[in-house]
């Protein structure tokens, strides 16, 4: 393309409201066969609600609730949110914690009252050496209805299954069927658990699903898409998602997203509409095809 189609091109972009901080990107957007894009906050609002929250035996759920959305109100985390907002429906209120700690991909400790609580993922628990067999039908059901369980520890003691669920943007379904129909394979790339994953994956229409990806692990996951389906854009909005930005042929930030996100992009949707991913594509084609 000329300079001159390319200036027309981003200025166009720029009205659809899709900056092209990558002159480059423009021309390189056409030749990709994949976009793999991050689940939480990109394909799903990331504004997860609690839905679910099933007591062990010995434990009462008010108390067990109280000590979790404690915890969790030390953490940033989008589930963390959800946790405490449930605390505040239900008027409980939050006692103080001591030795917080947050370990990414897997969960948050901390101690309430003299007492020790872990609330995290499986792995988080299988870590703490804590078997979550007794959940298992539980869990397998939750995550059929694209929810996503998670597990409280209580004293080194399994106490509840919890479950959030993060409603699917509007947009979503539309912008992976528009992907499609440009001959692109879609694929999803989630820190998730693997059966919540792919029920969500099911209701939107995603050919390629890869669950349960540790925050470190989705720049390996964006070099083996290319590997089997060429170059590859990477569309994402979190702190976890900079490095797999940065590694695809093209990085696609949600503008809505976090600035580390954004700086690591060679486009930026300023909405936090993915249809924007189309319009992108769109429009290097349209600017290649203007090379006049
Ligand atoms: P995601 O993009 O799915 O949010 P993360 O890497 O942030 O991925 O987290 C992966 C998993 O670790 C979450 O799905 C959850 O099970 C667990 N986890 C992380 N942070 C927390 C937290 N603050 N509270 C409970 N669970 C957490
Ligand atoms: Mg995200």
């Amino acid at each position: 393309a000329t300079p001159t189609s390319i200036m027309v091109g981003t200025g166009r972009a720029a009205e659809l409201g899709v900056l092209f901080r990558q002159g480059e990107a423009l021309q390189s957007l056409k030749e990709i066969g994949v976009v793999a894009l991050d689940k939480t906050g990109t394909l799903t609002k990331g504004r997860p609600d609690l839905t679910d929250f099933v007591t062990a035996n010995g434990f009462i759920e008010t108390d067990a609730l109280r000590l979790v959305a404690a915890v969790e109100a030390r953490s940033e985390h989008p589930i963390a949110q959800a946790i405490v907002a449930a605390a505040e429906r239900q008027s409980i209120t939050l006692p103080a914690t001591d030795s917080f700690e947050a370990v990414p991909g897997f969960g948050v400790s901390a101690t309430v009252k003299g007492r020790k609580v872990d609330v995290g993922a499986d792995r988080f628990m299988q870590k703490l050496g804590l078997d979550v067999a007794v959940f298992a039908d539980t869990a397998a059901r939750l995550g059929s209805e694209g929810k996503s369980p998670l597990y409280a520890a209580i004293d080194g003691r399994l106490a509840a299954i919890i479950a959030v669920a993060d409603p699917i943007k509007d947009s979503t379904p539309e912008a992976i069927a528009a992907l499609h129909a440009l001959g692109l394979k879609v694929a999803m790339i989630t820190g998730d658990n693997r059966k919540t994953a792919e029920a969500i994956a099911r209701r939107i229409g995603i050919d390629e699903v890869v669950a349960e990806v540790l925050p470190e692990g989705k720049v390996e996951v964006v070099k083996r898409l290319r590997q089997t389906h060429g170059r590859i854009a990477f569309v994402g909005d979190g702190i976890n998602d900079a490095p797999a930005l940065a590694e695809a042929d093209i990085g696609i930030a949600i503008g809505t997203g976090t600035d580390i996100a954004i700086e690591s992009a060679d486009v930026v949707l300023m909405s936090g509409d993915v249809r924007g991913v189309v319009n992108a594509i769109g429009l290097s084609k349209a600017t290649i095809r203007n090379i006049g």
